[in-house]
């Protein structure tokens, strides 16, 4: 076996094992392959192991993997943050987990008559990160409620990088907590609980907090080679 399904099959067994641990099915969690940076190889490679989800930070980096790749059934997942005037290249097949501010939302919702979203909330605070501060997310709600073109399936956060699993695991209870109110209200008809959180380093803990979608790259691909600018820099 090669050092990559070596790596995909330990990761997968450990989904299996955080997932029992806390006392949940270990189909109850999606595992999606962040390939960013990483060779149409390596996707294929994993897709022949029976692996469908593959997430990317870039839409443009999305768009090449998947014209290579047309003729699969892969779901892709925009997991990066999205530039108002990349939404042009956006597919509505794709699902967006960065949904994250009012002007995003007016750029999709002209654009598309369905798009499949998570809204991002920036749950630790940290004024670097991206996602919607908790403060706001109300606010954003109620804007997005008024554009049925955008079907809301969940909530996405990244966690704080550092190893301090209070905190870490506190952003993701935050996260949890806002979904749970947002069911509650039955706010969008299409909302299904999703909870993207959980990276290489702090997966176990998501799980451990109910993540639905794990987002993995390093622990499956290993290093990343390229530089890629984790965000636009400017978002608009
Ligand atoms: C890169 C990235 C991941 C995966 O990070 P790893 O630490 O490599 O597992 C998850 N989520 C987002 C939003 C990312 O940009």
């Amino acid at each position: 076996m090669s050092s990559l399904s070596d790596n995909y099959f330990k990761v997968k067994e450990q989904i299996a094992e955080a997932c029992r641990k806390a006392g949940r099915k270990p189909d109850s969690v999606v595992l999606i392959a962040v390939s960013k940076t990483h060779p149409v190889s390596a996707i294929e490679e994993l897709y022949q192991l029976g692996h469908r989800d593959f997430g990317e930070n870039r839409i443009k980096e999305l768009c090449d993997k998947k014209a290579t790749l047309n003729h699969w059934d892969i779901q892709w997942h925009l997991i990066g943050q999205l530039q108002t005037n990349k939404v042009k290249f956006l597919e509505p097949a794709f699902i967006v987990h960065s949904l994250d501010r009012l002007s995003l939302v007016e750029k999709l919702a002209q654009r598309f008559s369905n798009v499949r979203c998570l809204i991002e909330v920036n749950c630790s605070g940290e004024a670097s990160k991206s996602g919607v501060a908790v403060e706001q997310f109300w606010d954003l709600v109620d804007k997005i409620a008024q554009k049925p073109q955008i079907q809301v399936l969940g909530l996405m956060t990244l966690a704080e990088h550092t190893n301090d699993e209070k905190r870490i695991r506190a952003a993701f209870a935050t996260l949890r907590g806002l979904s749970e109110k947002l069911a509650g209200q039955k706010i969008f008809p299409t909302y299904a609980n999703w909870l993207s959180m959980g990276m290489s380093h702090d997966f176990p803990w998501a799980i451990a907090e109910g993540a639905t979608h794990v987002r993995i790259g390093t622990a499956i691909f290993g290093e990343r080679l390229l530089p890629n600018t984790k965000a636009a820099e400017n978002p608009t």
